[in-house]
């Protein structure tokens, strides 16, 4: 094949703005087929670099660097120039695909340099517009409109309406975010003169009508601001423009944020953050993020939001590595020295704070005990910011109560207190009836609806914090409770550390939310545990109870040599009482004996059990023979004194109790269980033969 024939093939692909893609599909194929046997380095370089560029529109990104860098080879080693400085473009185009912004500065530069060098009017334009691009992905608006405008100016004198119309745009794009409203018009009255010479083409008049959206927008005409950006996105549609679609999606979230339909704009934004990530759009995809972020305080809380910012915060990691990177060695005099320093100053402390906000996140979940947590909460806030003060409350929706509210001041945790939801005065109760965080660097100046200062009701009272950061810690879209960081200085945190305190605040909220559910878990099953050793009717412990216990008992006794004595308890005649005055007047004279046990011997012991229907045990460690017997005959007493009727079978006409004794001589021999349990039976079997109304003991 000619040479000139390949030659006009790469002609018609870098110049032909009218051939539809599947002519550019076959072109390619036909650049690729013939050039692979020609042995002429400019024709195989230029044809590669079209392949590349061809490669690269449509995501195959791999192969594109691939053949961009054999491109390179070819035009440095034969000196060819005008490829160079394409390929060196283009290069700069892939290596920003890959979020390798450094990388991709230098070759653009790179080419720039060729183009300037050779005068090559024609490309100097697109590279400007694309160095603007990479700053403005890094928020260096000074340096992104300053190499905007110089596109734009060199996209004129080349009379290339195309990049002309692209790099306004861009402008206006920049100009819009920044809320600048006057650039916007301007900027779009330049792009409305444009679109008159090509009206024909649907690509431009959708980029004006997005922009005119744009316009819109900030003119608070939302309404129309839609209508405008719906007709963008058909006409986008239509030419098949999958970054323009995604500008109009972020458009109108921007437009149902303003008109406050938040759960439209969340649900968009989110979506659209998701179909960027998928297709590799980073600067979308945190537009769109920074975007979910910022209405944070407007939607209720949704798991979506900590992942949406976890992910945000990935994006800047990586962002703030390449400007890392960038400042150190890609445009070393490129751009002015103090820039420099502060963009490394800036980027090495936001790396510190997220390093940090992931340390302490996985330190704190691991935490399940409250108070501990507190602590670790406290020392863990302390190694990362200045504050005079650190507050934790937890909240509870049905008592509508401030509770546990915690100050930490001066080294030391001061004592909790609890706060009515109704307090006016308190800020930790504002942040909850609003589900709103509040920062004020100026407290004595703060007027906000709904709250009343202390001093403003007690004058003598003075508050010492200026700087107050207060925020609802919220889980599940449900409040459990208020964090809070105050200084005594004025305007005591920058934007970088209120962004940490809050990123921080969910985490401290999900490790309350843990500590809290483990303790109530904890207390369940203490409660579980009590529940299933207690009787339910005499509110004793039941025999299961002793069961249990006749361990430690005979453990204290065989072992350490403790005195031991039991007691065994068994109403008289309650059988006939039952017959007599029915069952549940039975259960009332259970209740009433186990009542007189428990008082009379609870300051002795623990061990008082219900045995088993009118049987009751009780067990002494270290008391004496005649405290025991003491007692014995107050349990006597006392049953006699509250003069329950047994008319018919009871001695002298009232309830009373028979009691057996066993007292344990400390011996060399091991008592076991069996003999623990029994022995008191036998002194209360005497009780009973001798009359009843009585205690018998025997000693073992
Ligand atoms: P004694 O003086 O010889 O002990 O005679 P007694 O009638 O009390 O005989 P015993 O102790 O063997 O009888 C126990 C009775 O207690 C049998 C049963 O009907 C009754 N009882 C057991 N548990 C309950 C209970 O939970 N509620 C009521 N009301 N009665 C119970
Ligand atoms: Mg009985």
């Amino acid at each position: 094949m000619e040479i000139s024939v390949i030659n006009q093939l790469n002609d018609r692909y870098e110049n032909d703005e009218t051939i539809t893609s599947l002519e550019r599909k076959r072109l390619i194929d036909d650049i690729y087929k013939y050039s692979s046997d020609s042995n002429e380095p400019n024709t195989i370089a230029r044809s590669l670099v079209n392949l590349s560029n061809f490669q690269l529109n449509n995501g195959e990104v791999e192969l594109a660097l691939k053949n961009a860098n054999h491109a390179f080879e070819l035009s440095k080693k034969h000196h060819l120039d005008n490829v160079q400085r394409r390929v060196c473009n283009l290069l700069g185009n892939i290596q920003s695909y890959y979020g390798r912004y450094g990388i991709a500065l230098d070759y653009y530069h790179q080419s720039l340099r060729i183009a300037q060098h050779l005068d090559m009017k024609g490309s100097i334009a697109a590279i400007l517009n694309n160095i603007a691009t990479l700053y403005e992905a890094f928020n260096m608006g000074e340096q992104a409109v300053k190499y905007y405008i110089s596109a734009q100016t060199a996209a004129k004198s080349e009379h290339n309406y195309k990049l002309t119309i692209m790099i306004t745009h861009n402008i206006i794009n920049h100009y819009f975010k920044q809320g600048k409203i006057e650039n916007v018009r301007q900027q779009l009255d330049a792009m409305g003169e444009l679109i008159t010479h090509k009206s024909d083409v649907s690509e431009y008049n959708a980029l004006f009508l997005i922009n005119s959206s744009r316009y819109l927008f900030l003119q608070e005409e939302y309404e129309a601001a839609l209508v405008s950006s719906n007709e963008a996105r058909a006409l986008f549609q239509k030419v098949d423009d999958a970054i323009g679609l995604r500008e109009c999606q972020m458009m109108d979230s921007r437009i149902y944020d303003a008109l406050g339909d938040y759960d439209k704009a969340y649900e968009m934004g989110s979506a659209l953050a998701v179909s960027s990530e998928e297709i590799g759009d980073f600067d979308a995809e945190r537009e769109a993020r920074l975007f979910i972020h910022q209405l944070t305080d407007k939607i209720t809380f949704r798991s979506g939001i900590v992942e949406n910012y976890k992910r945000l915060m990935v994006l800047d990691e990586s962002l703030l590595n390449n400007l890392y990177e960038m400042s150190l060695y890609q445009i070393e005099g490129k751009i002015d020295t103090d820039l420099q320093e502060q963009l490394k100053r800036d980027s090495d402390r936001l790396m510190e704070n997220m390093s940090f906000i992931n340390e302490v996140a996985k330190d704190l979940a691991k935490e399940l005990d409250y108070d501990t947590l507190v602590k670790l909460i406290i020392t863990k806030m302390a190694s990362f910011v200045e504050f005079d003060a650190l507050v934790l409350g937890l909240y509870d929706e049905a008592r509508e109560l401030l509770y546990n509210r915690m100050t930490y001041e001066n080294g030391e945790i001061k004592e909790s207190y609890d706060v009515p939801l109704s307090n006016k005065s308190s800020m930790g109760t504002w942040v909850i009836r609003h589900r709103t965080e509040y920062y004020t660097g100026y407290l004595s100046h703060l007027v906000l609806d709904d709250f009343e200062p202390l001093n403003k009701n007690f004058q003598n009272i003075s508050v010492p914090y200026e700087t107050i950061y207060y925020s609802p810690l919220i889980i599940d879209e449900k409040v459990i409770g208020v964090f809070s960081l105050q200084r005594y200085t004025i305007n005591g945190y920058d934007h970088a550390q209120i962004e940490m305190m809050r990123a921080l605040s969910s985490y401290i909220a999900i490790a309350i939310a843990n500590a809290l559910k483990t303790a109530q878990m904890k207390e369940l099953n203490d409660r579980l545990k009590t529940i299933s050793k207690q009787d339910g009717l005499s509110g004793l412990l039941n025999r299961y109870a002793l069961n249990e216990d006749v361990g430690i008992i005979l453990e204290a006794f065989n072992r350490q040599k403790r005195k031991l004595s039991t007691l065994m308890c068994d109403i008289d005649f309650f059988k006939e009482y039952n017959d007599d005055y029915g069952h549940l007047e039975g259960d009332k004279v259970i209740k009433t004996v186990a009542q007189i046990l428990k008082e009379t011997c609870n300051e002795t012991t623990p061990y008082i059990y219900r045995y088993g229907g009118d049987e009751f045990m009780v067990v002494f460690l270290d008391s004496d023979e005649e405290n025991v017997a003491a007692i014995a005959q107050h349990i006597l007493i006392s049953v006699s004194d509250v003069n329950m009727p047994h008319l018919e079978k009871g001695i002298n006409g009232k309830v009373s109790v028979s009691i057996g004794l066993a007292y344990f001589e400390v011996s060399n021999e091991a008592l076991n269980e069996d003999d623990l349990l029994r022995s008191a039976d036998i002194s209360l079997y005497i009780s009973k033969r001798k009359g009843r109304n009585q205690a018998r003991s025997m000693k073992f």
